[in-house]
């Protein structure tokens, strides 16, 4: 069975081509500046890079060249083999709890809940249609990043707005990033052998987000109505005051789109540090003692402990703690001066067994009492294993 997962950008498409027998990267690869000029696709297989500039107008075109590319460069013989495709969605809201097969009426409901995410559902879309068009008989998922996120209990997902506003506009914590925490959730029922236990996965990113979990369903996440919620992250702000907002407005003579832009695009870690939003240079920077570096690696920890330490209250103690994605996986630094912070809660690492990056390892100690791991996340293999469930 070859399943592809698809995730879809206003401007770019990323694929992978999983073999579902072994779940193994058969080829990935990316399209991008997708109707801007100089569009180019890379293509990765058998260890070989495969890389052309090429005109793609939109994404009906990039995704009628990644199928020619597929057969011509003998990944597949032929399209046929393709059993099914999986896109990944940002946002399902309410309507979506789990990933379902792509039909008319799921498209109507997804057309009506765009605005919601504007900059990425109507992207995600595109992907969706274009596949339509070029493989009209084989059949489609959808896996959001939201839907996990659905077992919040009200209390949990409402705002301490006036209720109107969820029952008129939606207004509420729907979270994001779910799909990795799912994967994350899996693998720890995996390697617990049970599916009892309380999780606090820690997904550290570019975009970051922390999800209590407690027998492999979400209870709490720390991202909110969008992604820009929670902890800091590398150009987002995470949890502000929204009173700040009209002074900087008045003062720099800006529209509430272009501050919330700012808070997006030009805050976190890029934002606090004026050096870089990528935590291998603030790392770098730390070491060599740089004020402003060590600030914001300090506020950076500090927002992840606060909100480990929060959800550890929430559940009721914790069984697992997991670090994944860019930051999570890759930094021995970063885990060991977040758990140095937990050590009251019974943390305890071992700092030879955190030396390690981008690979499946048990750091804690023997005697901690919350058990630590690295999980490197995938979010391609859930896509295509929800996708390959379905069609079954
Ligand atoms: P992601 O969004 O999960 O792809 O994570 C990307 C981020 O991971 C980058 O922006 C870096 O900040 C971070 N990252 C990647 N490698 C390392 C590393 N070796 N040490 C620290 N941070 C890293």
């Amino acid at each position: 069975m070859k399943i592809i997962s698809i995730n879809a950008g206003s401007s770019s498409l990323k694929f992978s081509l999983f073999d579902m027998d072994s779940e193994t990267v058969i080829a990935s690869g990316v399209f991008e500046r997708i109707g801007i000029d100089g569009s180019c696709y890379t293509i990765k297989f058998n260890g070989e890079k495969f890389k052309e500039e090429i005109e793609m107008k939109d994404h009906t075109k990039a995704v009628s060249i990644l199928l020619d590319k597929l057969t011509s460069l003998n990944i597949i013989k032929s399209l046929d083999e393709i059993n099914g495709v999986g896109h990944r969605i940002v946002q399902g809201k309410d309507i979506f709890n789990e990933s379902v097969l792509v039909d008319d009426d799921v498209m109507e409901k997804l057309e009506s809940i765009k605005h919601f995410a504007p900059l990425h559902n109507p992207a995600n879309m595109l992907g969706i249609k274009a596949f339509q068009e070029a493989l009209p008989n084989v059949p489609m998922s959808v896996v959001f990043d939201t839907a996990f996120h659905q077992t919040m209990d009200k209390e949990t997902y409402l705002y301490a707005v006036p209720y109107e506003w969820y029952e008129k506009y939606g207004i509420r914590k729907y979270g994001a990033h779910g799909t990795s925490h799912r994967y994350i959730s899996e693998t720890v029922k995996d390697l617990l052998k049970t599916d009892k236990f309380k999780l606090i996965s820690c997904h550290i990113g570019n975009g970051g987000s922390i999800t209590a979990i407690k027998d492999g369903k979400c209870v709490d996440t720390s991202m909110g109505f969008t992604p820009l919620a929670g902890i800091m992250m590398g150009t987002r702000s995470g949890d502000v005051d929204p009173s700040i907002l009209p002074p900087v407005m008045e003062a720099e003579n800006k529209t509430i789109d272009e501050i919330i832009n700012d808070l997006n695009k030009n805050s976190g870690v890029l934002g606090l540090s004026g050096i870089s939003s990528d935590m291998r240079d603030i790392e770098a920077a730390y070491e060599a003692g740089n004020e402003k570096a060590v600030l914001t690696f300090n506020k950076y920890i500090q927002r992840i402990v606060d909100y480990i330490a929060e959800y550890y209250v929430r559940l009721g103690g914790a069984d697992v703690i997991v670090f994944t994605a860019g930051v999570g996986e890759n930094s021995p630094l970063l885990r060991k001066l977040v758990c140095d912070k937990l050590k009251c809660l019974g943390v305890e690492i071992d700092e030879e067994k955190n030396n390690v990056r981008g690979k499946l390892t048990e750091i804690s100690t023997k005697d901690s009492k919350v058990k630590v791991y690295i999980i490197p996340t995938d979010e391609e293999l859930m896509i295509a294993r929800d996708t390959l469930e379905l069609i079954k």
